[in-house]
């Protein structure tokens, strides 16, 4: 039969028609993440029927599990599509990856209670069209008939086949009548997050506002690196087109209004003293401007597409109007543009945050000096996270005991031990770390950060609790002129205590990246420590006192790759180590306990050796 496509389109229309800014009901364009639940089962008469209906119920227990757990950043739940019959032979597989296909599967979760046919299952992932698929197979425990002969089997077919296949069995028997053991219910979780994540961001793209800041090799962006390990494009804007925009008052004047409006009701501000380059207000005023341009490249502005005027040729407002469809972004600022300009403060400050003039909203991570390599790892950390913020951060200083002691008389040795690491970034941190969001939301310090996200999502009250604690916290400060001559508003403050708070980076090896993420808690020093520490540095910008769990803050500093790390609230290491092992990127140095490291089968055959394992696969897009 020939195909023929049944909507032919009416290119005469097309031909005369006028480009618009398309609403597509989302501000980032392109694949959602679906995650795929297959359940599989012995073919043969009598096996199959003995198994089908209980097999269907392990399928109906994932599905459940994922659409009530695995969030996206916008609140919504993760997509699940489940194979349109069982699985057990090359048809039945095909059938099932066929409609995958349409679907925009990402990830696929294999469930069987038996034995089952294995190699020849997959007619639906041999690699052909699911070789960016990240997989994963659970086998019940059980005994009548036993899962893991089917999911070792299977296991090994896609271990030679170079698929990596994360295996899922619990370790002691599971009762198919109860709910999911909770050892196979977390480690679900774990792969479905960060193959949701993984899914969410192929085909975003990291938008670059400015080139390197200072000599800085974070901020040189290596595009093909991005596209080949994280499926992330990337693009290019100079500072220069910031003052276009700037200049010829391109952005909603309206929307910038109200950005003053709430800034100046919500946040002190210190303006500085002595002769400054701008009276506070064109100061402020130009900091939401810059806010607003920064927010409409990245994700596009639909008013500006609308607007009646006529600009420079009458046109070209559709075309600028588009944004680059960035998941996140970095801004070089320093020095081309601070020398003469407000720095980026405001704009990082905001954007990273879930508040602004417009409400409650997912974070959209941009990187203080363009640094791509942290960048993309606050890009991963806000997907893991289930949207939280992200706290771009300077790794300043390594404070001893002995050294706070020498220099402030006080004795931490009972508050931090192992002492500390001075986490001020110059100027700009997401204001959700300016105050205690486990206690605002009434969570304890041990709930996963995901639970704290939609605890906010979903409690009004909590979001006004939120943004009143972050209001009463935030300073917004003058920038130091000697390192910010065109000024700027910095978002001080100084983060709380007890936080368990991860940290990460990703670095580039030559050609190939490699990533720390390294567990801690925040510290709170006393008073006249932290201000005698932050009088050293620059009291305008955001302070964080952070210790590594079970190791020393110069274990951290010994070891850490660059000058930036960043950081997310709660305890997201044991994801971030499964992310990498999907994205083929080994983790350089970590604080995870073994029992909590969940990478696919493969690397077992190499001796637990990630770097070998990931080595031999190379990365997933490449
Ligand atoms: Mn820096």
């Amino acid at each position: 039969m020939i195909n023929v496509n049944p909507q032919r389109p009416d290119f005469e229309k097309l031909a005369k028609s006028e480009r618009v800014f398309a609403d597509v009901g989302t501000d980032l364009v392109g694949h959602g993440p679906v995650i795929a639940v297959t359940p599989v089962a012995d073919g043969r008469p009598g096996a199959y029927d003995e198994n089908v209906a209980k097999t269907w119920r392990m399928a109906e227990k994932v599905y459940d599990l994922l659409t009530s757990n695995v969030f996206l950043p916008d609140g919504s739940p993760v997509r699940v599509v489940v194979a349109p019959e069982i699985v057990y032979g090359a048809r039945t597989g095909a059938i099932a990856q066929a409609y995958y296909a349409t679907q925009g599967v990402c990830a696929n979760i294999w469930v069987s209670r038996s034995w089952c046919y294995s190699d020849e299952l997959m007619s639906a992932c041999q690699g052909i069209g699911s070789s960016e698929w990240q997989q994963a197979a659970w086998g019940l425990n059980q005994t009548d008939r036993p899962g893991a002969v089917w999911l070792k089997a299977f296991c090994a077919a896609m271990d030679e086949k170079k698929r990596p296949i994360f295996s899922v069995y619990s370790p002691d028997l599971e009762d198919e009548e109860g709910p999911l053991c909770a050892y196979v219910a977390a480690r679900l979780l774990r792969f479905a997050r960060c193959a949701a994540a993984v899914g969410y961001m192929r085909g975003k793209n990291y938008l670059s506002i400015g080139g390197v800041a200072m000599g800085i090799i974070g901020s040189d962006v290596r595009r093909n690196a991005l596209l080949d390990y994280f499926g992330v494009g990337s693009a290019s804007f100079d500072m220069s087109g910031i003052n276009t925009r700037l200049n010829a008052g391109f952005y909603d004047a309206e929307e910038v209004a109200r950005a003053v409006k709430w800034m100046k009701d919500h946040f002190r501000m210190d303006f500085g003293s002595g002769k400054r380059p701008r009276t506070p207000d064109d100061l402020l005023e130009t900091c939401c401007k810059m806010t607003v341009i920064v927010r409409d490249l990245m994700r596009g502005n639909a008013s500006l597409a609308k607007r009646s005027v006529e600009w420079v040729d009458g046109f070209k407002h559709v075309e600028w109007a588009q944004g680059y469809n960035a998941v996140g972004a970095g801004t070089q600022g320093q020095r081309q543009w601070t020398d003469g300009h407000p720095n980026f403060d405001v704009t990082e400050s905001i954007l990273n945050s879930m508040f602004d003039w417009n409400g409650f909203r997912a974070p959209m991570p941009v990187a203080t000096e363009n640094d791509s390599k942290n960048g993309i790892g606050m890009i991963a950390a806000f997907l893991l996270s289930g949207g939280m913020s992200q706290m771009f951060a300077d790794i300043r200083t390594n404070w001893t005991c002995e050294s706070i002691e020498k220099a402030t008389g006080c004795n931490v040795s009972a508050i931090c031990p192992r002492g500390i690491i001075d986490k001020r970034n110059s100027g700009a941190a997401a204001l959700e770390y300016a105050i205690d969001l486990y206690d605002v939301c009434g969570l304890p310090k041990t709930a996963p950060v995901s639970d704290v996200v939609n605890k906010l999502r979903r409690s009004p009250e909590a979001r006004e609790k939120a943004l009143a604690a972050i209001s009463k916290a935030v300073t917004y400060m003058g920038a130091a002129l000697t390192y910010f001559p065109g000024d700027g508003l910095s978002s001080h403050f100084r983060s709380p205590g007890g936080l368990p708070m991860t940290a990460y980076r990703y670095n580039v090896v030559g050609d190939r990246f490699t990533c720390s993420v390294v567990e801690g808690e925040t510290v709170d020093l006393p008073e006249p420590v932290a201000d005698a520490i932050s009088k050293r540095t620059d009291p305008t910008w955001p302070e964080t006192a952070w210790t590594p769990r079970g190791m020393t803050s110069f274990d951290y500093m010994r070891r850490i790759g660059p000058n930036h790390d960043a950081n997310c609230l709660g305890l997201i290491g044991a994801d971030f180590i499964t992310l990498n092992s999907m994205l083929r990127i080994p983790v350089d140095m970590h604080n995870v306990p073994d029992g909590d490291i969940f990478r696919p089968t493969m690397w077992d055959r190499f001796g637990g050796d990630d770097f070998k394992a990931c080595d031999f696969l190379g990365p997933v897009y490449g």
